[in-house]
């Protein structure tokens, strides 16, 4: 069934789960990810990022995934994640994503409230959720200085009471792109920032995190986390060796079998480690 990520994301938020969202590119990592989520009986979220609004127009992408997440009776929300110009949150909302994200994390504060306040007017009426961004969680494979902008408790607190948001994204020490687990989190900063705002945190970069963060994460108001790289190494890397296995095979059908089998165990995983329990 397809819903925005409000309700669910805020339940997530006061208990000891957390909702992860993943990057998909096509058909066969979003199938994947819902086949997984089906065992926990957990909401799916299905993003779209930059690299995929360049790939697969905006049209196209929500009707693969909402024709995907109505045929489950899981709660499953189709997200433009990243959206940085009100043209664009426009375009995603008029193809029918359930959900967007408005990234005003490098404008000041002010703009950044005033931009993600139109946004939320326009989402109400068409009953979607709202994530921003304050502070900057920084890309590994850019060719910039690697910088983060932690977010300030202080402005989390002064942002959400000015917008409403369903979501909030802070930088607390993850980056987006790692392949390796090494970041670590400030968690004093998300229990300053906890203590500043009842809106559910986001938390971009999971790919990059050390394992004994994560289990800590699912105790704090965290709703939703982002996953992307890690995806996106485990279809390639599946697929790789699928066809250095199969040097004849031509067919994409079966040489995709493998990945979208790795990536639905991958998913698994994500959902056991972020404190859901298979229901089978
Ligand atoms: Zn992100």
């Amino acid at each position: 069934m397809l819903v925005n990520m409000t309700k669910y994301v805020k339940t997530a938020s006061q208990s000891d789960t957390i909702v992860p969202a993943f990057n998909v590119f096509g058909y066969e990592d979003a199938f994947a990810v819902i086949r997984a989520a089906e065992k926990f009986h957990a909401p799916a979220i299905l993003m779209s990022n930059s690299d995929s609004v360049e790939h697969m127009d905006l049209k196209h992408s929500a009707a693969l995934y909402r024709s995907l997440g109505e045929a489950t009776d899981i709660p499953v929300s189709i997200h433009l994640d990243h959206a940085k110009t009100f043209e664009l949150i426009l375009r995603g909302v008029e193809a029918g994503y359930t959900s967007v994200m408005y990234d005003g994390s490098a404008l000041s504060l002010e703009e950044n409230i005033e931009n993600t306040q139109e946004v939320i007017e326009l989402a109400e009426k068409h009953n979607i959720s709202v994530e921003a961004e304050l502070g900057s969680v920084p890309y590994i494979d850019r060719n910039e200085e690697v910088k983060s902008i932690l977010t300030s408790p202080e402005e989390a607190g002064i942002f959400t009471r000015k917008a409403r948001v369903n979501g909030l994204a802070v930088a607390v020490g993850s980056l987006h792109r790692m392949q390796t687990r090494r970041a670590k989190l400030d968690f004093n900063r998300i229990v300053e920032i906890e203590h500043n705002t009842d809106v559910p945190l986001v938390i971009h970069g999971f790919s990059g995190i050390i394992a004994g963060d994560i289990k800590r994460l699912c105790s704090t108001t965290v709703g939703k986390v982002n996953i992307g790289t890690e995806l996106r190494l485990t279809f390639g890397n599946s697929l790789k060796s699928e066809i250095e296995l199969n040097p004849d095979e031509f067919d994409r059908v079966k040489l995709f079998k493998k990945p979208m089998k790795a990536v639905q165990d991958a998913v698994e995983e994500k959902y056991r480690l972020l404190g859901w329990e298979e229901k089978e």
